[in-house]
């Protein structure tokens, strides 16, 4: 069996981790699998090139950029490389350009194009284990180094997997799979079995230090078998993210998640005429502003009513681009007391009941919920944010995520 094997910035972070991750691929390759391992920079190594860098320069050229930051993986892959081979195994290291991934020129945030597999073929059928040195490839038109964006070296493992059909994709981090729900914030959450990739990407914020959302994406295309794990209990069986046919018995509900990064932008009283959606959130797309909820209610005398949503992050970007608005609406209220709570779960599809249960669970705790909104798998509410806890904690609990 061929296994992608991807260590994160933790798991490779001392000299001893690496050790430790060396171990690891020796019990697979003993037990007599091929292995393509892909591995990040030592923890706090790229934000260190960063601030390097702009110790000379706020704007540095990006090409230098990818230049610099591709070193921290280099460096770990040659060193897991020779850590293997004194274990007595036949290990090589690759670099993004020898493992062959070709990319578009969008330096520092480059797209995977191609991936030439045979390079990485030849070394599996000579008997090697290779040990790719992540987050980066090659530019097709100028052939310079290119990176693929932070925590891109998930991206790379995936789409190896997905290029050389390998059985099964593991990511390990310090975290031992995906959680019900945050455990900080609910120590009874469970961690989950399987999750199909659509709940995966809806409970975005609980795998955010797990996994990125883009190989996320990735592997649901690619139809790559996922796993979550844990490279510091590597005994421990991680999360399987999987297509949701692979999952026999789906819970109604697999997870809560929580979004502390959104503000809420309320217009009230907007003429209801065509084209006024239109150009709002045109406006706000070209300023690069990425909505998340949207929700638009009629009001009287012909008005509607237009909440939408933003990442915090953006408010003074989203102010600026609403001026041009401001005769539109009787008024338009920024509020960044907010956050967001979403159930998550394929079985809702199927089953009735499970948002009325959700607006119980508020209610009894007397929270106030400001915005609904559905979508196949996932019922979202907006609430105050001095809430959010209660109410992870009282959805998890009403759901009986706990059992
Ligand atoms: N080292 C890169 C980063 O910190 C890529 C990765 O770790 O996935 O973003
Ligand atoms: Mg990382």
């Amino acid at each position: 069996m061929l296994r992608v094997l991807k260590f994160g910035g933790t798991s490779v972070g001392t000299l001893e981790r690496i050790n430790g991750v060396a171990q690891i691929i020796k019990k697979f390759r003993d037990a007599g699998d091929d292995i393509v391992a892909v591995v990040s920079a030592m923890s706090g190594e790229t934000n260190k090139l960063i601030e390097y860098a702009n110790n000379f320069s706020q704007t540095p050229n990006e090409i230098e950029m990818d230049m610099l930051l591709s070193s921290g993986e280099r460096v770990t892959s040659a060193l897991l490389s020779i850590a293997l081979n004194e274990l007595g195994l036949q290990a090589t290291s690759m670099s993004g350009r020898e493992a062959g991934i070709v990319t578009t020129s969008q330096h520092t945030n480059a797209r995977i194009e191609d991936i030439n597999t045979s390079n990485m073929k030849d070394a599996i059928s000579n008997g090697k284990i290779i040990i790719v040195a992540g987050f980066q490839g090659v530019s097709a038109n100028n052939a310079r180094v290119t990176t693929l964006g932070r925590g891109g070296s998930d991206l790379t493992a995936v789409a190896l997997a997905g290029a050389l059909k390998a059985d099964i994709c593991e990511i390990y981090t310090d975290v031992d799979g995906i959680y019900t729900t945050d455990p900080r914030i609910e120590p009874k959450a469970k961690k989950l079995e399987k999750i199909s990739y659509d709940e995966m990407l809806e409970l975005a914020s609980l795998g955010a230090k797990v996994l990125q959302n883009r190989s996320v994406e990735m592997a649901k295309k690619l139809n790559v078998n996922l796993v979550s794990r844990s490279s510091f209990t590597p005994e421990v069986e991680g999360t399987l993210i999987t297509k949701e046919e692979n999952i026999m018995e789906a819970p109604v509900v697999s997870g809560i998640a929580l979004d502390r990064n959104q503000i809420r932008v309320g217009m009230y009283g907007v003429i209801d005429k065509p084209g006024i959606a239109s150009a709002i959130f045109t406006a706000l797309a070209d300023a690069d502003i990425n909505v998340d909820m949207i929700v638009q209610t009629r009001g009287l005398d012909n008005t509607t009513n237009l909440d939408f949503t933003v990442p915090t992050v953006d408010i003074e970007k989203t102010k600026t681009t609403m001026i041009a608005f401001e005769d539109d609406s009787e008024k338009i209220d920024y509020n960044d007391a907010i956050c967001k709570v979403s159930i998550v779960g394929v079985g809702m599809k199927s089953h009735t009941g499970v948002a009325s249960k959700a607006f119980t669970a508020m209610a009894k705790d007397n929270i106030n919920i400001n915005i609904i909104s559905t979508s196949e798998i996932k019922i979202s509410m907006i609430i105050d944010e001095k809430y959010a806890e209660l109410a992870v904690r009282s959805l998890h609990e009403i759901y009986e995520l706990d059992k």
